[in-house]
């Protein structure tokens, strides 16, 4: 089933769209808020979850008036601040609480800001219960796209990620049969034209200097090593239906181009706006309508030239890793995003180098025979596998 509604009238959504906001403190979670408080006589937030940050919970629910709070970490259950929540507000607790916000009757909408694989449940069940789902949490389809694509009807499931939303921004009102090849830009991230040798030797504060997105501190890392890059083609890859190779990314340094399409005819479309999240967050919401921008508008006379240059997977091999799991498809996918969280957050916390991301993934996803994916419960024993294993190939190093 394609995702896009190729003969069907496209109507508008119910108004006020009444949304859950699953991580409504992280990068994406605040600019959501930030688009539903520009445009709140159509958004309504009715439902917000925190990991930890009860403070920013309260504060939100508060200002919006959210029918259903939920803190995903139990050992923030008891913070003093929750007894502030607006009277009337339900209280729920716990990661299984995360999904049934997703499945609430009062929720039409979930965005899904969920950090990782965490996030994977919460969209799973979105999608079951008919929800539209605006997901920023690519693993959902990385990991579980076998299981999620097939849930999702003609305009229910929406990408965030800028370079998804570009693409399917393309596609609207096209035949997905007449693509010939998508154009996934990428910024190049903040180490661009760096040798093996100068990789060796970055630290996590170079990495989280990232030239033109401001982001959380995982994907940061993720977007260094382009390993953000390479889930951004497998992404691709479940979400349009394409080939894995058929998905071809291109540095675009000024990251004023989100991505392109390219038809079997040789037109190439593309999507181009202000590098603010909030505009493929807000779309996800206003589709299939256009509303007012949440951005300072570009005047296109006084842009600079616009760049085009080749990623290279020789030098930044978590792309070519990421690719070679996408070939590979079924559970890989699994580990190469679980092996990347370990191997992630050890550089982020200055446990192993940068290189030793790709070493530490690479060794993971060797050990690993994949099968078909059956089942959340069975990603979650290969996510476990995948975990400990990276963890175990971290500390061999360092010993
Ligand atoms: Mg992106």
């Amino acid at each position: 089933m394609s995702i896009f509604e190729d003969t069907a009238p496209r109507s508008p959504r119910r108004r006020p769209l009444r949304v859950a906001i699953l991580g409504c403190s992280g990068s994406i979670g605040t600019q959501t808020l930030d688009v539903c408080r520009q445009h709140a006589s159509k958004l309504k937030v009715v439902a917000l979850s925190v990991y930890g940050s009860t403070d920013q919970l309260v504060a939100a629910a508060r200002e919006f008036g959210a029918a259903h709070a939920c803190v995903a970490d139990p050992s923030h259950a008891n913070d003093p601040i929750l007894d502030e929540l607006p009277g009337g507000c339900e209280l729920t607790v716990g990661s299984e609480a995360l999904a049934e916000l997703a499945v609430l009757d009062d929720v039409d909408c979930v965005v899904n800001a969920l950090v990782g694989a965490a996030g994977i449940h919460a969209g799973y069940q979105a999608l079951k219960a008919g929800k539209v789902l605006a997901y920023a949490n690519k693993e959902s389809i990385i990991v579980a796209g076998d299981l999620l694509m097939p849930l999702a009807q003609p305009g229910m499931l929406i990408p965030v990620d800028s370079e998804h939303s570009a693409i399917f921004q393309c596609l609207v009102g096209e035949r997905t049969r007449d693509l010939h090849q998508i154009w996934l830009t990428c910024s190049g991230g903040p180490f661009y034209g760096k040798s093996r040798e100068e990789l060796s030797l970055v630290s996590a504060a170079d990495a989280l200097a990232h030239p033109t997105w401001a982001m959380g501190a995982k994907i940061t890392i993720d977007s260094a090593s382009l390993m953000n890059k390479g889930f951004e083609v497998l992404e691709a890859h479940h979400l349009f239906e394409v080939g894995i190779d058929d998905v071809r990314v291109l540095v675009q340094r000024q990251s004023r181009i989100h991505s392109m399409v390219e038809f079997e005819d040789g037109s190439t479309l593309a999507q181009l706006g202000p590098s603010d999240m909030r505009i493929p967050i807000q779309y996800a919401l206003s589709y299939p309508e256009r509303w007012e921008t949440p951005s300072q508008r570009i005047d296109w006379c006084n842009e600079s030239p616009i760049t085009f240059g080749e990623a290279d997977e020789k030098t930044f091999g978590c792309l070519a890793l990421a690719r070679e799991a996408g070939r590979v498809g079924m559970t890989m996918p699994c580990v190469l995003n679980a092996a990347n969280e370990i191997a992630n957050e050890a550089f982020r916390h200055q446990r192993c180098g940068f290189l030793d991301i790709e070493r530490i993934v690479g060794a993971t996803m060797a050990e690993h025979s994949a099968e078909p994916v059956t089942s959340l419960d069975q990603l979650d024993a290969i996510d476990s596998w995948a975990r400990a294993r990276a963890a175990e190939l971290l500390s061999e190093r360092v010993s």
